[in-house]
C-alpha cells in the first residue's frame, strides 16, 4: 500500500459502536482498580505475543522500517503497563476529603468528599506517524482505558488493515463494547457528534483538529477535544555555544531533523543561530548525507513537497540544500532552508511547520532582536535552548521565559518524548486545543475525568475511594494535609 486509501462505507457502523460503548461504560467504570489495571496488562501481553505479525503488516502500510515499529510496540506496551501501575496507585482518582467544622469562618462547613470519575466513551482519532503509539492501542486509548472509559477509535487510512488487527486483538482481551475501531471521515465525523461520546482525543493535523474541535463545540452539548496538533519547535543556539561546539549541534541538529524522515511533532522545525556563524559547510555536508527515503504515504509527500516548494521559492529565503526531487511521489526531499530573524518578523508566513524532513534556519544579530522574534513565533510543543551553562545563565534565563511552549529542553533535542509521570506533550495553541494537558505521560488520565463533590453523603451511598474505612486503600488528601492512605 502506497497511500492512503478512502475508507469503504460503514453504514451504521459509528452509531452502533457508540452504543457499544454506552453500554459499556458503568461496568468499566465500576471495575476495582486491581481489574482495571489487569485490563491494561492483558492487553500490552496481547501486543506483545503478536509483536512480529503486527509489525509486518504496519510496515507494508507505512514503510516506517520494522526495527523502528517493533520499538513502538514496546513502548505502547510500556505506556499500557504504565497506567496499569497508575491505576493501582490510585492517586489518579483525587481523593480529597474536607471532615465538616461546625466551627468554620465565616459559616459551618459539611462534609465535602471529592474525587475524579470516568467521563464515559472517548472518541480517539489515531495519528498516521504512529500506527502504534498515537493509534489504537496508543495513549489516548490507554489512558481512557485506564480513566475508565470505553474507547471508539476513528482509524487512521494510512494503516487501515493494522488499525482493524489490532482492534480485533484488543477486543478479544476487553470486555464487550469497551473498545471499537471505525473508518472514514465521514464516520469520524460522525463519531464526534454522537450523543454518547463524551469527550474526543486527536493527533494529526492543525487544519483537521481545528475542524474536528469546531464541531465538538457546536454539538447541543459541547464535549472536551484534546488535539495535538502542529508545532515549530524552535532550537535557538547562543553565541557562546555556536562559537565553543558548533560543529557537533548542526550535525545533532540535522539527525533530530532527519529522524523517521521528519515525520515527528516534535521535529526541530527552527533553527536559531547568531549572525556570522560559519557553519554553512557542516549544515550543507550533514543535510546531503541524510538519504531519502518513504513518507508515510502520498498524501503527505504531497503537502511536504508543497509546503517546501512555498518556503524554498520565498523571497527572503535561501536554500542551504536542497536534494533533488525523486520521481517516486512517496519519496522524501530532505532540505534546509536559511532566512534572517527580520525576515521572520516581516514575514509571519515562514513560520509554517512542514512535515517531513525540512527545517528552517534564521540568523540573529543581537539578544534583543533573537528576543524580540522568539515572542512572535506561535505556542509549541517544545523548545529547546543549546547553551554554555554558566557564561549563558543570565541569557538562558531570558530566553526560556520567552519561549512558548509544554516542553523546554536545554542542550538536548525534541525528537523522543520520555513516558514518564512529570512529561508534558502539550502546550498553546495550535500545538494543541487545551494548554492545560498532556497526551504522554501518566497526567494523560486527567483528560478523560471529572471531579465530583458529594456534599454530607452518608457513607454508604458514597463510591469506595471516598469512606473512612479506604476499602480501596487509595490515597486520600484529609483536611487539606498531604495525600495519605490511613482511614480518615
Ligand atoms: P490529518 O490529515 O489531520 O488526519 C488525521 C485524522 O483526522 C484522520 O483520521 C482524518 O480522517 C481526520 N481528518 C482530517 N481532516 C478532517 C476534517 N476536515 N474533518 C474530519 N476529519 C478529518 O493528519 P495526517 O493524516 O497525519 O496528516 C499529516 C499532518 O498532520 C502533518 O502535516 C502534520 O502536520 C500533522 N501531524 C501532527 C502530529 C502531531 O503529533 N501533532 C502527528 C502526525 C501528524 P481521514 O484519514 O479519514 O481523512
Amino acid at each position: 500500500m502506497s497511500s492512503r486509501t478512502a475508507a469503504p462505507s460503514q453504514d451504521g457502523a459509528t452509531a452502533r459502536a457508540a452504543a457499544q460503548a454506552r453500554a459499556a461504560a458503568p461496568a468499566l467504570a465500576a471495575l476495582s482498580l486491581p481489574d482495571r489495571a489487569s485490563l491494561l496488562r492483558g492487553l500490552s501481553h496481547t501486543l506483545g505475543d503478536n509483536a512480529a505479525h503486527l509489525a509486518a503488516v504496519a510496515e507494508d502500510e507505512t514503510r516506517l522500517g520494522v526495527n523502528r515499529l517493533r520499538g513502538e510496540i514496546r513502548r505502547t506496551q510500556v505506556q499500557l503497563e504504565m497506567f496499569a501501575d497508575v491505576v493501582e496507585a490510585g492517586a489518579f482518582l483525587d481523593v480529597m476529603i474536607d471532615p465538616p467544622d461546625p466551627s468554620a469562618q465565616p459559616a459551618p462547613r459539611p462534609d465535602i468528599r471529592r474525587m475524579l470519575v470516568p467521563l464515559g466513551p472517548v472518541a480517539v482519532f489515531s495519528a498516521s506517524n504512529f500506527p502504534f503509539a498515537f493509534s489504537v492501542l496508543g495513549g489516548d486509548t490507554a489512558s481512557a482505558l485506564a480513566a475508565g472509559c470505553p474507547v471508539v477509535v476513528k482509524a487512521h487510512e494510512g494503516h487501515p488493515r493494522l488499525s482493524d488487527l489490532t482492534g480485533e486483538l484488543a477486543a478479544d482481551a476487553l470486555p464487550a463494547g469497551a473498545l471499537s475501531v471505525v473508518h472514514g471521515r465521514e464516520e469520524g465525523r460522525r463519531l464526534v457528534t454522537e450523543p454518547a461520546i463524551r469527550a474526543v482525543g486527536f493527533t494529526g493535523s492543525t487544519s483537521g483538529g481545528r475542524a474536528l474541535f469546531d464541531l465538538a463545540g457546536s454539538r447541543p452539548d459541547p464535549i472536551p477535544f484534546y488535539g495535538e496538533l502542529g508545532s515549530l519547535n524552535p532550537v535557538v543556539v547562543t553565541p557562546a555555544a555556536c562559537a565553543a561546539r558548533g560543529a557537533d549541534i548542526v550535525l545533532e541538529y540535522v539527525a533530530s531533523v532527519s529522524l523517521g524522515q521528519g515525520q515527528f511533532c516534535t521535529k526541530p522545525g527552527l533553527l536559531f543561530l547568531p549572525a556570522g556563524h560559519t557553519l554553512e559547510h557542516h549544515l550543507r555536508r550533514a543535510i546531503a548525507a541524510v538519504p531519502s527515503g518513504p513518507l508515510l504515504g502520498s498524501w503527505i509527500s504531497t503537502a511536504y513537497r508543497a509546503t517546501l516548494e512555498e518556503l524554498a521559492t520565498h523571497p527572503a529565503v535561501t536554500p542551504v540544500h536542497l536534494a533533488a526531487t525523486p520521481d517516486d511521489t512517496r519519496t522524501s526531499v530532505p532540505a534546509l532552508l536559511a532566512t534572517t530573524a527580520e525576515s521572520v518578523r516581516a514575514h509571519p508566513e515562514l513560520l509554517t511547520e512542514c512535515f517531513g524532513p525540512a527545517s528552517l534556519i534564521i540568523t540573529y544579530t543581537t539578544t534583543d532582536e533573537l528576543l524580540e522574534t522568539l515572542s512572535t513565533l506561535p505556542g509549541g510543543l517544545t523548545a529547546t535552548v543549546h547553551g554554555q551553562e554558566h557564561e549563558d545563565e543570565l541569557l538562558a534565563r531570558r530566553l526560556t521565559a520567552a519561549l512558548h511552549a509544554g516542553r523546554l529542553i536545554w542542550n538536548g533535542w525534541p525528537t523522543g518524548v520520555a513516558v514518564t509521570a512529570a512529561m508534558h506533550h502539550g502546550g498553546p495553541w495550535p500545538a494543541t486545543t487545551s494548554p492545560l494537558h498532556t497526551s504522554v505521560g501518566s497526567r494523560a488520565i486527567s483528560r478523560w475525568m471529572r471531579p465530583v463533590a458529594y456534599q454530607n453523603m452518608p457513607e454508604r451511598l458514597l463510591p469506595a475511594p471516598l469512606r473512612r474505612a479506604n476499602p480501596w486503600n487509595v490515597p486520600q488528601q484529609v483536611d487539606g494535609g498531604l495525600p495519605g492512605r490511613s482511614a480518615s
